[in-house]
């Protein structure tokens, strides 16, 4: 079984099982053996014009090798409108529903916002916000929408915050990943599985479950 690693912007070693992040802006050139997302980041907006960018995502999802759209979202750190962020951000995911393709989210200080969302779209395919970092009672509230969670090296700093809200979240909607980090996936399980007293191996194989249930419908 191999170990999932839902979200990096590196390639993944053949005992990983996850999806590298690629940026609609840079030309797709799939490796064999690894599985993506492909999306636009709202920090890449000023980059886009016109609706191109829009037709080629639709084009790609067509792609064997693409698995979800992202990673995409919200980012009020940036300067760009938020109300900009958010017509692009719905783009995707009306191209999501349209081709029930999962959605990777990069979120700042906006789980509300695409809280708000979700709840205009019960049905849509899973929205997995990565890099999670929110608290429990905001856990609590995504996850009464279905959210998926994946959670990164922020894990290892040990803080209450997360920890709690690690504790919240229900096991089938969890994941984990390293992101941008040079972390190993096996440390952050090690301490998952820890905090939330269950055996390493129990662990892998519910994330592994959950990546089955969604990835692989
Ligand atoms: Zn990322």
């Amino acid at each position: 079984m191999k170990l999932v690693n839902l979200h990096s912007h590196f390639s993944l070693p053949e005992n990983q099982l996850g999806l590298v992040n690629h940026s609609i802006l840079l030309p797709f050139r799939p490796q064999k053996g690894q599985l993506y997302s492909v999306g636009l980041h709202p920090w890449d907006l000023d980059a886009i014009k016109g609706t191109s960018w829009l037709l080629q995502l639709e084009q790609l999802l067509q792609h064997p090798q693409v698995m979800a759209i992202g990673e995409c979202g919200i980012d009020r750190h940036l300067e760009t409108a938020v109300d900009q962020q958010t017509e692009l951000f719905l783009a995707q995911a009306e191209l999501a529903e349209k081709h029930s393709k999962p959605m990777i989210l990069h979120a700042v200080r906006s789980y509300a916002d695409l809280l708000q969302l979700k709840k205009q779209r019960a049905d849509a395919p899973p929205w997995i916000l990565h890099g999670y970092q929110g608290n429990k009672q905001t856990t609590e509230q995504l996850v009464r929408y279905n959210f998926h969670f994946a959670i990164g090296a922020a894990l290892l700093k040990n803080q209450e915050k997360l920890n709690r809200s690690l504790a919240a979240i229900p096991r089938r909607q969890l994941f984990f990943e390293t992101d941008e980090s040079s972390v190993n996936i096996e440390s952050i399980y090690i301490f998952a599985a820890k905090l939330l007293n269950i055996p390493l191996p129990t662990l892998c194989k519910q994330v592994f479950n959950n990546y089955q249930q969604i990835f692989e419908r």
